[in-house]
């Protein structure tokens, strides 16, 4: 199961509030612990939102200089907004969420703790707690 702060996933609802109507975008970091039984879950824990500096944030994307970043951070998924719209991963979302994680949040207007949802590395929706 993934399980994900709470405070880290509402100051990502804030930072979406803060810059609508353009478009925002965070990583997630955490750690993924050892399976101790054959078949068990994974769990991931999420414990901190990492915002990209010099983002660049519009209506329509958003995107970040890897280069930024520092080495060697875990990043175990992403957040972004959808200004307009709905909450699933376009083409151009599926191929970033395919190289940065296990664990999307999509989020949508008015981003509050019901407009979002969560995708794996492959598109499709993921259960997850908040806690
Ligand atoms: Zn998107």
């Amino acid at each position: 199961m993934i399980s994900l702060d709470r405070k880290v996933i509402e100051s990502a609802l804030q930072g979406a509030r803060n810059v609508y109507p353009n478009e925002f975008i965070a990583l997630f970091r955490g750690a993924e612990k050892p399976i101790a039984k054959k078949n068990e879950e994974k769990n991931v824990e999420i414990t901190e939102l990492i915002i990209p500096p010099f983002s660049d944030y519009s209506a329509h994307s958003s995107g970040f200089n890897p280069w930024h970043l520092p080495l060697s951070i875990d990043i175990i998924g992403s957040f972004h907004s959808h200004p307009s719209g709905r909450g699933e991963p376009s083409q151009q979302d599926l191929n970033f969420f395919s190289t940065n994680g296990v664990f999307h949040v999509i989020a949508f207007p008015p981003f509050t703790s019901d407009s979002f949802r969560a995708y794996n590395s492959k598109g499709k929706p993921i259960p997850f707690k908040v806690r």
